[in-house]
């Protein structure tokens, strides 16, 4: 078999299915870090908990109930969002938190990213178009 038509059968498989996402990322990190904080206590209770959590990420990527897993990954997104950026890239998140600020449009919730250290800023929302004035 080709590396192309293997490439192909994984990517048709993988159709209609859920994928990598935000909330898997974090399943499968906090296992690692818990197997590793294990390797020095030795405990059942760790290994079933890194192990359930594994097994959970694994689930999440072929499962094919989208709107379940989206609507958890979101719920998951809104809690630790801010966290998720830090996992995902830790330097540019430090970089990203000194430049600027997230804030949230009073109107529709939506986050807007300000440059730090401006002064008073006058905001457009770029959802739904609410000017809002804030202090950076
Ligand atoms: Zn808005």
């Amino acid at each position: 078999m080709a590396k192309g038509d293997f490439q192909r059968n994984v990517a048709t498989w993988m159709q209609g299915r859920n994928g990598g996402d935000e909330l898997g990322t974090f399943c499968t990190i906090v296992s690692f870090i818990i197997l590793i904080i294990n390797l020095f206590l030795h405990t059942l209770f760790l290994s079933i908990v890194a192990l359930a959590l594994i097994v959970y990420a694994c689930w999440r990527v072929v499962s094919k109930n989208l709107e379940a897993r989206e609507s958890e990954n979101e719920t998951f997104v809104g809690l630790f969002g801010p966290l998720a950026r830090w996992l995902r890239n830790p330097a540019a998140a430090v970089a990203e938190s000194r430049d600027y600020k997230h804030l949230k449009c009073p109107e529709c919730g939506q986050r807007v990213r300000v440059p730090r250290k401006k002064g008073k800023l006058r905001i457009t929302c770029p959802s739904c178009h609410n000017k809002f004035e804030a202090r950076t």
